[in-house]
C-alpha cells in the first residue's frame, strides 16, 4: 500500500534515489551548490516515515542557520507524502540542543528556566570580569576574551580540558577567566551560544545511561550543510549516532563558510573515516541556476587550490548573462539596485514580473544593509533584513525583553543590571553598588540583594521607595503570568497513562491571570517604561514606541514568554509573519541553502570582498574561504544575478576609494555582460560622464575598470598598487563628498515619508527636520527618511 504513495520519489535522479533508498548505515552526499542535496534529504525524512522505519519524532535532522532550518520545514512540508506528525527534533544545532539542555540542566548546575545571553551580554559579562582582575581593558580587549572563548566552545574545550598554550592566552589570564566566566554563568543560570553544545556533550559523556536513550530514540539523523560543522557539533553528532549509525550527511567543501568560526571543512572528508563502509553519493546536475550564472560560479570557485573538485552542469538554458555594474560610491549602489528591484516588479526586458520575495540582496559586511534599508525606508520599499544587526537588538527591545527575562528568571543578574534605573529611579552608580555588595555577601542573586538591603534599610530616599516598587512590581508580574496549580474533581472516565483510574480529585493547571501578551503589556506600562518613552522629547521617541508595540505584537504567536525569549535568543532572523511581501537583505553567511530568482551582489571591491583581513593574511586559506562566499551568493541565484561594486565608500566617516574585487576578474568573461552606470545624472553632476565610457569598454574586465571613471582621482587608481598607498586621492575624496550631498530642503517644501505619507517641511534644525503631515500631524525626523514629494 505504500508504494502508489511515494510520490516524493517522482522526478529524483539515479543519485539522489540512491541517497533517499539507502536507509541503512552512514550516507555521505557530497555535492555542490543546487544539486537537490537538500532535496534529497527531505524526501529520505519522507521515505523514512513512509517505510515505518521511524516516526515523526524519532528523526533527528539538524542544519546550520535559523533560515535554513526554516527552509527545511517549508520544503517538507512541500514534499508529497503522508505526514502524520510535525518533526519536532528538525532544526539547528543550537535550538536542538537548547531543548535538550533544559531537561538535564540541573546536571551541568542550571536550572531547566535557564537564559540563553545573547553577545551583548556575554560581553558585559566578560568585561566585569577583566575589570575584576585588574586587566587593562584597552590593551587586552575583553572582545579579545570573548573570542577566544568562543573559539574553545566550538572546539569544545571545557576550561578543565584547556590545553596549556591555550590558557596562556590573554596576557596569562585566558585559562582562568575561562573558568571564572563558566562560573559566573552558572551563578546567573545562564547559558551563552557556544554552551548549548558544550554542555550536552559534556552531558552525554558523563551520562552514558542518558546517551544510550537519545541513541535509541533518534533511529536516524539526518545533517544538512555538514560542510560547516565544527568540534563541538561533529562531537554531539557522533556521540548521537555512534550505536546505530544511521547517519546521513550532505555538504559540499565548496561551500565551507564558516572556517573562522571554527568550523572544520575536515570533518566532511574524514567521514568515511569515521564511518567506515559509509555509502557515499556524487550528485552533478545542477537544478537551479541557468548556465551562465552556474559557470561563471564555477569559473570563481576554480580559483581554489584546496578543493576536491566537482564539475557541474545544467540541463537548462544559458539565461540572461551575469551582470556586473560599478558605481560612483555606495549610496548610488544602493539606489540603483532599489530601481532595478522596482523594475523588475513591473517586468523588464522581457522577464515577468517578479515578486519582491523572488528577490534578495546579499552583502559581504552587514554595515552595508545600512544603505539599503534607508534606501527602501525612503522610497517605501518594503524590505525584511536577516541576520545582522535587526530588530531585537534595538535599544528599546533589549530594554523590554530585559524586564521579561526578570519576570521569568529572577535570577537574571545581566538583566536587572539593565533595568533597575532604566527609567530613572534615583538608583545610581553607588545604589547599585550597594545592591551588588549585598548580593554578594549573601550569595543571592541581585534582585534578592535588593529585596535584603531594603529590609536592612541599607538605602534609603526615594531609590528606595522606587526599588521597592520595581520589586514588588517583579513578584505581582510574575504572579499573574504564572498559571495557578488548582484540584478539580476527576472526570469518570479520566485514566491516566498505566491505564488505572486516579482517584477523586487531581492537580491541574489553570489559566493564568494575565495571558503573556497582556502581561508583556503591563510589565512595560507599570514599569514605567513605556511612560519613559512617551515622555521623551527627541524624534527617535515615536519610532522606539513603534517598537516596542511591534514587539507586544510579535508575542501574540507564542505560547508563553519563555518560548518568545528562546526564540529571540535564538533567531538570526527577524522575519515577521505578515503577508506582506519584501525583498530580503542578508550577509552572504546567512544565504547558504537558499535560493532566489533574482540576486543583488553589491560592494565586490577588494577590502571589503575579499575583506581586508583575508588580503592581510600571509597564506590562502582567508582568500580561498572568501572565493567560496563568492560561490555560494552566485550559485544562490536562478535567473539574474547582478554582482555590483563603488568606486567610493565612507568607512568610519571617510572617504576611500575602491578597487573592484580581484574576483570580478576571475569571473569568465563570455558569461557576463557589463552594464552602463544611468543613475549618475539623476545628481544634477551632469559634467561628470564618467559613466558614458563604462559599457564601451567590452568584455575586458581590466580594461573596463580602468575606462570606468574619467574623475583624476579613479586614474589615479588604474593600477592596484595605487590602492596601498596611504594618502587617498583627495580630488577623488572630495568630489565623493559633493555628489553624495544630502539633498537639502527648504522649509515649506513638500515632502513624503513611508509611515506617515505627504506633509510640509515646518522647521529645520540641521539634520533634523519638522514635518507637518497632512495625516499624521507634526513629526520630527531625520532628513534622510524624507523624500521630496515631486519627484
Ligand atoms: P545548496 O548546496 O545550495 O544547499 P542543494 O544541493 O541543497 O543546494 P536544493 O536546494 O535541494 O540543492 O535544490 C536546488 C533546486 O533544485 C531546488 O529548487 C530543488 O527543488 C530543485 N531540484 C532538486 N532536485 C531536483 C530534481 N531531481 N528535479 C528537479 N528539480 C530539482
Ligand atoms: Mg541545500
Amino acid at each position: 500500500s505504500d508504494q502508489g504513495n511515494r510520490k516524493y520519489l517522482d522526478g529524483l535522479n539515479p543519485a539522489q534515489l540512491e541517497a533517499v533508498q539507502q536507509l541503512d548505515g552512514p550516507v555521505l552526499m557530497l555535492a555542490g551548490a543546487g544539486t537537490g542535496k537538500t532535496r534529497a534529504l527531505m524526501a529520505r525524512v519522507a521515505h523514512l516515515i513512509t517505510c515505518h522505519r521511524a516516526n515523526a519524532s524519532q528523526i533527528l535532522a539538524v542544519t546550520f542557520t535559523n533560515k535554513a532550518a526554516k527552509e527545511m520545514q517549508v520544503r517538507l512540508q512541500n514534499t508529497p507524502y503522508d505526514m502524520q506528525e510535525p518533526i519536532r527534533w528538525m532544526g539547528t544545532f543550537h535550538s536542538i540542543s537548547a531543548k535538550m539542555l533544559r531537561r538535564h540542566a540541573e546536571l551541568v548546575g542550571l536550572k531547566s528556566n535557564f537564559t540563553i545571553l545573547d553577545t551583548d551580554d556575554q560581553l558585559r559579562l566578560l568585561k566585569q570580569l577583566v575589570a575584576a582582575a585588574n586587566i587593562d581593558d584597552k590593551r587586552w580587549p575583553a572582545r579579545q576574551l570573548a573570542s577566544l572563548i568562543d573559539g574553545w566552545k566550538n572546539r569544545a574545550l571545557t576550561p578543565e580540558k584547556l590545553p596549556s598554550a591555550d590558557a596562556g592566552a590573554y596576557n596569562n589570564m585566558g585559562g582562568t577567566l575561562y573558568a571564572q566566566y563558566q562560573t559566573r554563568l552558572k551563578e546567573l543560570n545562564a547559558v551563552d551560544f557556544g554552551d548549548l553544545l558544550l554542555h550536552m556533550v559534556t552531558i552525554f559523556q558523563d551520562n552514558p545511561d542518558i546517551l544510550a536513550n537519545y541513541q535509541r530514540w533518534f533511529r536516524y539523523i539526518l545533517v544538512d550543510e555538514y560542510q560547516d560543522t565544527n568540534v563541538a557539533q561533529y562531537l554531539w553528532l557522533r556521540l548521537l549516532a555512534s550505536a546505530h549509525k544511521n547517519i546521513c550527511c550532505v555538504g559540499d567543501d565548496d561551500q565551507s563558510i564558516y572556517g573562522w568560526r571554527g568550523a572544520e571543512v575536515g570533518n566532511i572528508l574524514r567521514f568515511e573515516k569515521d564511518f567506515p563502509g559509509a555509502h557515499v553519493v556524487r550528485l552533478e546536475q545542477n537544478y537551479r541556476s541557468t548556465g551562465n550564472i552556474l559557470a561563471a560560479a564555477s569559473s570563481v570557485i576554480r580559483g581554489n587550490k584546496n578543493r576536491l573538485g566537482k564539475e557541474l552542469w545544467t540541463e537548462a538554458d544559458m539565461g540572461d548573462k551575469v551582470r556586473l555594474i560599478g558605481h560612483w560610491d555606495g549610496e548610488e549602489e544602493a539606489r540603483w539596485i532599489g530601481e532595478e528591484v522596482e523594475a523588475m516588479q513591473r517586468g523588464t526586458r522581457g522577464l515577468a514580473p517578479k515578486s519582491l520575495e523572488d528577490m534578495a540582496i546579499l552583502v559581504r559586511a552587514s554595515h552595508q544593509m545600512r544603505a539599503f534599508e534607508d534606501r527602501f525606508l525612503t522610497i517605501g520599499l518594503p524590505y525584511r533584513v536577516i541576520g545582522g544587526p535587526r530588530f531585537y537588538e534595538r535599544l528599546e527591545i533589549r530594554d523590554a525583553m530585559a524586564y521579561f527575562r526578570l519576570v521569568v528568571s529572577p535570577d537574571d543578574d545581566l538583566a536587572f543590571e539593565r533595568i533597575v534605573n532604566t527609567p530613572k529611579r534615583g538608583l545610581g552608580n553607588v545604589a547599585q553598588q550597594k545592591i551588588q555588595t549585598c548580593a554578594r555577601a549573601n550569595r543571592v542573586s541581585l534582585v534578592e540583594g535588593a529585596r535584603i538591603l531594603l529590609e536592612e534599610k541599607g538605602i534609603g530616599g526615594k531609590g528606595a521607595k522606587e526599588l521597592a516598587t520595581l520589586l514588588d512590581g517583579l513578584d505581582r508580574w510574575r504572579k499573574q503570568g504564572t498559571a495557578p496549580i488548582v484540584e478539580v474533581p476527576l472526570d469518570d472516565d479520566a485514566v491516566i497513562d498505566d491505564g488505572a483510574t486516579q482517584t477523586a480529585m487531581r492537580l491541574q493547571e489553570s489559566a493564568p491571570e494575565l495571558n503573556h501578551v497582556e502581561l508583556a503589556q503591563v510589565i512595560l506600562d507599570e514599569s514605567g517604561y513605556t511612560a519613559m518613552w512617551q515622555n521623551d522629547k527627541t524624534p527617535e521617541a515615536p519610532g522606539r514606541l513603534e517598537n516596542l508595540k511591534e514587539l507586544v505584537k510579535a508575542l501574540e504567536s507564542f505560547d508563553n514568554l519563555q518560548g518568545f525569549l528562546e526564540h529571540v535568543s535564538l533567531i538570526m532572523d527577524n522575519e515577521s509573519e505578515d503577508a506582506e511581501q519584501k525583498i530580503s537583505i542578508m550577509t552572504l553567511h546567512a544565504a547558504k541553502g537558499l535560493e532566489f530568482p533574482a540576486v543583488f551582489l553589491p560592494g565586490w571591491e577588494d577590502g571589503l570582498f575579499p575583506s581586508q583581513r583575508s588580503m592581510d593574511e600571509s597564506g590562502l586559506k582567508g582568500l580561498e574561504e572568501e572565493r567560496r562566499l563568492a560561490y555560494v551568493g552566485i550559485t544562490r541565484a536562478e535567473e539574474i544575478c547582478t554582482i555590483s561594486f563603488a568606486g567610493n565608500r565612507r568607512v568610519f566617516g571617510q572617504w576611500q576609494s575602491q578597487l573592484p574585487s580581484r574576483f570580478i576578474d576571475e569571473l569568465s568573461e563570455e558569461n557576463v555582460e557589463v552594464l552602463t552606470p544611468p543613475g549618475l545624472y539623476g545628481h544634477g553632476g551632469g559634467s561628470r560622464d564618467f559613466g558614458g565610457s563604462f559599457g564601451q569598454s567590452g568584455l575586458e574586465q581590466s580594461a573596463m575598470r580602468a575606462d570606468a571613471y574619467n574623475s583624476p582621482g579613479w586614474k589615479r587608481m588604474q593600477s592596484r598598487a595605487g590602492q596601498y598607498g596611504t594618502s587617498q586621492p583627495k580630488e577623488s575624496a572630495s568630489s565623493a563628498i559633493n555628489l553624495t550631498a544630502e539633498s537639502s530642503f527648504m522649509v515649506g517644501e513638500r515632502v513624503f515619508h513611508q509611515k506617515f505619507g505627504y506633509g510640509n517641511v515646518l522647521a529645520i534644525e540641521g539634520e533634523k527636520l519638522s514635518v507637518g503631515f497632512d495625516k499624521a500631524g507634526e513629526k520630527k525626523l531625520v532628513a534622510r527618511f524624507l523624500s521630496k514629494a515631486n519627484d
